[in-house]
């Protein structure tokens, strides 16, 4: 026996030292799934669907299996785009407005059809810390409420709002909330004359497809400012917004002593897509080394580019890692290993990690053997000086040292840091209690910008970023027992804007659009919904006095409250009611 074991041992040195990615093949892959043919692999492109084929290919040819049954494809539906109907109109005085003549509805709003006076309520804005409030004055209990877009003082830097900075305030979720919070049964957004580029026509454009989708519960029509002036003669838009503006004092008022009709007609719709999944069956244990294959298709919500409708190729992001992931599995394959390895193409990932969570949810294999999740996301842009950082290094008390000997022999001179959080596929891995790496060649000039091509890569670099990637494989199949998974109390930046108060969880983002209230993945440890008592698959319904009906009104709630306030939160669990007296805490500072 013991013999055996030494043969193998001598077999596996062996197998490690002849196991070399080879560039040209991870070139060939970048140069097809990064090729303008493929449309920038956006959601609902032909594009993207060719890459899945092209990436199913790929690992067919490589000798794996198809992870999902006899299929290499994990099909499922999500949101994606709207279809307008006919009935988008506002109607007074004998006069219609349609969407050929001024208004069009948001993405965020709610199909329907309501009469009600219409009130004007300045910019819409309910800002205690600025001791502003449109709606202090009006009642707008089943009005149509019309607001202007922004918010007091804008390029003003004496306003007593931030003034160059807009605030969290002017952001038209916020203006919805706020008018469904006091009764109104819909509303209605125009540009204020004041900071309107009035050189320019109106022009109002359908909402895009990868605009929010879950609407904010009351019908939302945007309307120019001429299509206002055309059906509300009398009402002195200019004017009210001067008076505003130069005391920050909200000047509310009746815009018409009528009921007025207003319609909103829209459906949304859903578009499938698929992860690509292959196996190399081995043992019990499984690893699991993820990528994913969509990108910004022609410069969607995520785009920084300046220019639109542009492809983005995306070549290192994400390209770079699904041609680093095939060729990791045809290194395993030639020189196979004792565990399972499960390989994957995400999709979705740029509209909100949907494929890693869809995949997480419907796991092909058993969960519970899952040792860890690598994750490659934008690994072709190695600098010069070879220096590598690990990410999610401390999601498991052994990766620092396993990674470490990984990288022997591969030039790259690596740091290990972060732990398991992070904006890309891994985070889900980690939420579901699993250790996880992220392989990152870091942000550059060309971001998520039409610019992210394929002679940009440093293929070189990629080629050693491989190498470390199957060498990790290889360390950990090598461990005797499993990896300590670690739970870190540290939360990510989030981004998403300015809040003041930090309530420590973690959004669902594959909750269908049908289910009303926030569900939750998970919260993060310390912070103050678990100290609370509220965890992951908990269906958060209301804040306050703030009824959740969504994700929006959530953080609508939030931006209502200050570091140290106690707030009681109502959820449900298991079909229960439950209340939590959920104490804020100020935002912690980014780390990293
Ligand atoms: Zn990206």
């Amino acid at each position: 026996m013991k013999r055996l074991t030494l043969l193998c041992l001598l077999f596996t040195f062996a197998a490690l030292a002849f196991a070399q990615p080879d560039e040209q093949r991870i070139r060939a892959d970048v140069a097809y799934l990064a090729d303008d043919a493929r449309e920038g692999r956006g959601i609902g492109t032909k594009g993207l669907d060719d890459a899945a084929v092209y990436i199913a290919d790929k690992m067919k040819e490589a000798g794996l299996e198809p992870a999902f049954g006899d299929s290499y494809f994990q099909e499922f539906e999500m949101g994606w785009g709207f279809t307008l109907g006919e009935k988008n109109f506002i109607t007074y005085g004998g006069q219609t407005i349609d969407t050929k003549s001024g208004v069009m509805p948001t993405g965020f709003s709610a199909a329907g059809e309501v009469t009600g006076k219409v009130m004007f309520a300045g910019y819409g804005i309910i800002a205690p810390e600025f001791e502003y409030d449109d709606f202090a004055d009006i009642d707008v209990k089943d009005a149509i409420v019309l607001c202007m877009r922004k918010e007091p003082g804008e390029f003003d830097s004496t306003s007593k709002f931030d003034g160059i900075n807009v605030t969290a305030h002017s952001t038209l979720r916020a203006k919805a909330g706020n008018a469904k919070l006091k009764g109104a049964k819909a509303l209605l957004l125009v540009d204020g004359p004041l900071y309107a580029d009035t050189s320019q026509a109106e022009e109002l454009v359908p909402p895009s497809s990868n605009e929010a989708y879950i609407d904010c519960g009351i019908p939302v029509l945007r309307i120019t400012r001429a299509a206002v002036k055309k059906l509300f003669p009398e009402f002195e838009l200019d004017k009210l917004q001067r008076s505003i503006d130069s005391n920050t004092q909200p000047r509310s008022l009746e815009v018409t002593k009528d009921d007025a009709s207003m319609s909103t007609d829209l459906t949304r719709e859903t578009v499938s897509v698929k992860n690509v999944g292959a196996i190399l069956r081995g043992g019990d244990d499984i690893l699991v080394v993820g990528a994913h294959y969509d990108h910004l298709g022609y410069g969607q919500s995520g785009s920084l580019d300046e220019q639109t409708n542009v492809i983005h190729n995306g070549a290192d992001d994400n390209a770079s890692g699904v041609a680093g992931m095939l060729e990791v599995m045809r290194m395993l394959k030639a020189n196979p290993i004792n565990s399972t390895v499960l390989a994957v193409a995400f999709t979705a990932e740029e509209t909100g990690l949907g494929g890693s969570s869809h995949l997480v949810k419907n796991f092909p294999l058993d969960m519970s053997k899952v040792r860890l999740m690598l994750n490659l996301d934008m690994v072709g842009r190695l600098n010069e000086k070879n220096e590598f950082t690990v990410l999610s290094c401390k999601s498991a008390e052994e990766l620092s040292s396993i990674v470490e000997r990984a990288a022997i022999g591969t030039d790259l001179k690596i740091t290990c840091k972060g732990d398991g959080y992070g904006p890309s596929d891994h985070m889900n891995f980690y939420l579901a209690d699993k250790p996880v790496l992220f392989f990152f060649t870091g942000a550059h000039a060309d971001y998520h910008k039409s610019t992210d091509d394929a002679h940009l890569l440093n293929y070189e670099g990629e080629v050693k970023i491989t190498q470390l990637a199957y060498n990790t494989l290889r360390e950990l199949d090598a461990l005797e027992s499993p990896l300590t998974y670690v739970r870190t109390s540290e939360p990510p930046d989030q981004g998403g804007g300015s809040f003041r108060v930090y309530f420590g969880s973690i959004p669902d983002y594959a909750q269908p659009d049908s289910l009303i209230g926030v569900l939750l993945s998970g919260t993060r440890e310390g912070g103050p919904a678990a100290n609370a008592g509220i965890k992951g698959g908990d269906l958060l319904v209301r804040m306050g006095k703030v009824t959740l009906n969504n994700i929006y009104d959530f953080v609508f709630a939030l931006r209502t409250y200050a570091p140290g306030d106690t707030v009681d939160v109502e959820y449900v669990r298991d079909g229960k009611h439950e209340l939590a007296n959920v104490v804020l805490k100020a935002p912690p500072a980014k780390h990293q």
